[in-house]
């Protein structure tokens, strides 16, 4: 009888006094206790007639029970599906229609509202809040601290985690005990994590970066999380000088540069902060490195595959770039036409193997058929290229890529030149449709603060540094990117935006 996942992750740290999570007030919850709460949530799922395999979908504040009801669905093998907090009525009944969820956990004030959508798909309801209260924990609350854990197998599926729907609809992944578990414990190892860790949690915990990365990791290695609700500067700085280590998406990395009470004093005793989820630009490497002498590790990974990719723990972590493949996983550049293998050195899409990859698109059988080769390589939709010394950088995504008549144009090869302009906080570069060349390039450039970039001397310097066919044929001047939750930056919105700019 075992179950790898609650094992491994969970179940020996029970009965443990030492500190699983800290929160701003100053107050802790040990693993101990933690796991007792997430033994009576066992209890409630059996009680509402959840079974090994079946799903509960989550959509709650992030809370230590949120956590627990991870662990507590791994030890009676449900199922865990959480969604992001931002997503409305109406798109949570395509994740509980399609997931085939037996349970939803849903904030109270929205049960009114989720309720009758609960019982047309024939799925229970429950409510959590965020300090603790509702029906799950007032349930939980007259059930035993133990739970006689479930036998699961490796192979069986743990988690249906949904892609952040940056390129349409969002997708199901189902993955397994062993997709999760072997990249916390890789991710661990490479970074080097033991129980003395004590690290930064400001993630959303519905999103794989804050839930099997960053605590997965964590609890392999029996360290502490300061688990904070959301980003929150002024509790990030007052909690860092005794952290020491951090995992963000890059924005957190430029708001904490720009505030000035972010020192190198402050940080002086963290050994690693690690970016993810979107593209870390390689000038806010560069000022982190400035100010804290600290250089930010970049990795690269997805809902389907958690983690493919780091830059070094010891050694070069080289800006711009994800690094290399992780112990264990293969990756290589194809064409993404044929796909076959390109040259060293050439952009093509990303396909990667190994222990993380997903089993497929829940009840997509033609997406997953589309996208996982029948020798296991998965096709990522990610373009990269591999330097000479190894190094993968992402280039962009497949369906970002412009073609512009017939020249493929990859937008990041422009936004870099557009980035190093003066003036200009970022850019992103986008194909819209054009009459003559069916698509063209359209920039649009984000100034830094107070600045009044020269769009003229914009267009003379992309026309120094590339081809011709590259060229905006526009640039426009916005306040801001669109970004999701997760900081990834919303092309296909802005190509709505500019869709009817040349026509
Ligand atoms: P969907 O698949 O629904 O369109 P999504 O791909 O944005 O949404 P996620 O699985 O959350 O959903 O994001 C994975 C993607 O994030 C990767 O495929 C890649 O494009 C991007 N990404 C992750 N890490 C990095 C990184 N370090 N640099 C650049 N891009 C990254
Ligand atoms: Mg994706």
């Amino acid at each position: 009888m075992s179950n790898p996942l609650y094992d491994t992750l969970f179940g020996r740290h029970a009965g443990s006094d030492r500190t699983f999570l800290r929160f701003s007030d100053g107050s802790t919850l040990t693993y101990g206790v933690f796991l007792e709460t997430a033994a009576r949530i066992a209890h409630v799922l059996v009680a509402r007639g959840l079974e090994p395999g079946d799903r509960m979908a989550v959509q709650v504040e992030k809370s230590p029970e949120m956590l627990a009801l991870y662990a507590g669905a791994a030890q009676a093998g449900v199922i865990f599906l959480p969604l992001n907090t931002g997503y409305t009525a109406g798109e949570l009944d395509y994740f509980v229609e399609n997931s085939g969820a037996k349970l939803l956990v849903c904030d109270s004030a929205k049960r009114g509202t989720l309720a009758p959508m609960a019982e047309r798909l024939g799925a229970g309801i429950d409510t959590h809040d965020a300090d603790g209260s509702g029906s799950l924990m007032d349930s939980a609350a007259s059930q035993s601290t133990t739970f006689e854990t479930v036998s699961r197998s490796a192979d069986d599926l743990a988690a249906f985690l949904y892609t952040s729907g940056t390129t349409g609809r969002s997708k199901g992944a189902m993955l397994t005990q062993t997709n999760l578990l072997s990249n916390a414990e890789t991710l661990a190892a490479h970074w080097r994590f033991t129980d003395e860790d004590v690290l930064i949690h400001a993630l959303p915990i519905f999103h794989t970066h804050g839930l099997f990365v960053a605590t997965n990791v964590t609890l392999v290695a029996g360290g502490e999380l300061v688990f904070l609700p959301k980003f929150d500067l002024d509790a990030i700085l007052e909690a860092m000088p005794r952290a020491t280590a951090m995992m963000g998406v890059p924005t957190f990395y430029t708001r904490l540069l720009d505030d000035e009470r972010f020192t190198k004093d402050v940080a002086s005793n963290m050994r690693l902060f690690v970016s993810g989820s979107a593209p870390l630009l390689a000038e806010t490497h560069k000022r982190f490195e400035e100010r804290t002498g600290h250089r930010i590790l970049e990795r690269y990974g997805m809902t389907e595959t958690n983690m493919n990719t780091s830059n070094p723990y010891d050694g070069e972590r080289r800006a711009g770039t994800v690094g290399f493949p992780l112990p264990g996983v293969e990756l290589k550049i194809c064409d993404p036409e044929t796909g076959d293998e390109v040259p060293q050195g050439e952009v093509g899409q990303i396909e990667v193997r190994g222990p993380n990859v997903f089993k497929g698109y829940w009840q997509m059988p033609e997406k997953t058929a589309a996208e996982l080769r029948e020798d296991g390589f998965f096709i990522t939709g990610d373009l990269g290229q591999i330097d000479e010394d190894g190094y993968v950088s992402i280039v962009g995504r497949n369906k970002d890529l412009i073609i512009s008549g017939g020249y493929n144009i990859y937008p990041k090869e422009v936004e870099m030149v557009l980035d190093d302009q003066d003036g200009v906080l970022e850019s992103a570069v986008i194909g819209v449709p054009h009459p003559d060349f069916g698509e063209t390039v359209l920039g649009v450039i984000v100034p830094d603060p107070g600045a009044e970039p020269d769009l003229d001397a914009m267009m003379a310097a992309c026309s120094e540094a590339l081809a011709r066919f590259k060229h905006p044929r526009k640039l426009v001047l916005q306040e801001e990117l669109p970004r999701n939750t997760m900081g990834k930056v919303q092309k296909a919105a802005l190509r709505e935006r500019y869709a009817e700019t040349f026509s």
